[in-house]
């Protein structure tokens, strides 16, 4: 049977969060090129996803759909009440410069937490899930802590995770952890998933 809008984007009704070593996690992502309603609904069912886990940000990947957004719930100061929602499609960055390190942890990771090294400043131009192009400057080191999660949603986007940018001995101090994750999954799945080699 066919769509009556054949050109409509096709999005999970429950997405669901993966845990490494779900491959989903290492798969290439496809820019959005659809804005329509089913976009929309897709990003408020993430919305749910992160909020039940009390994330600040979640990547399309991390729901198993390979797709070039993510989205973000921060708070607009430090110790802010408010916090502001946004999704964030077919982001690119420009204007890079500096470095800040900053302690990370992931939905898709629980219980691990590393210091990775990011850009420090830079500019951020997406789309919002009406199409629009945005751009927004970040400055990590005058506070902007959204300057981290976008870094970090947006590895996701190229089928990378935090894990990647630790140094073998950062690697060796969450081995057991990520032996963990390992075990369970292939306990669920009966397949070994996209490892890490270390
Ligand atoms: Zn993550």
């Amino acid at each position: 049977m066919t769509s009556p809008v054949a050109s409509a984007s096709s999005y999970p009704v429950a997405p669901a969060l993966v845990e490494y070593p779900h491959p989903a996690l290492r798969r290439p992502t496809e820019p959005v090129t659809v804005f329509d309603d089913a976009l929309r609904e897709f990003c408020q069912r993430m919305f749910a996803v992160m909020e039940a886990e009390a994330g600040v940000g979640l990547a399309a990947p991390q729901v198993a759909v390979s797709k070039r957004l993510f989205i973000t719930d921060h708070k607009k100061r430090k110790g802010a009440e408010e916090s502001e929602r946004r999704v964030w499609i077919n982001p690119r960055l420009e204007n890079q410069q500096g470095t800040s390190v900053y302690e990370e942890g992931c939905l898709s990771f629980p219980g691990i937490y590393a210091k990775v090294t990011r850009l420090n400043t830079f500019d951020i131009v997406y789309q919002d899930e009406y199409g629009v192009e945005r751009r927004q400057s970040l400055d990590v080191s005058a506070g902007d802590f959204l300057g981290i999660v976008v870094q970090h949603e947006l590895d996701h986007l190229e089928g990378r995770v935090f894990i990647d940018h630790l140094t073998p001995l950062q690697v060796e101090m969450v081995r057991k952890k990520l032996q963990d994750l390992e075990k369970t999954y292939k306990k669920a799945t009966g397949s070994a998933g996209a490892v890490i080699r270390r």
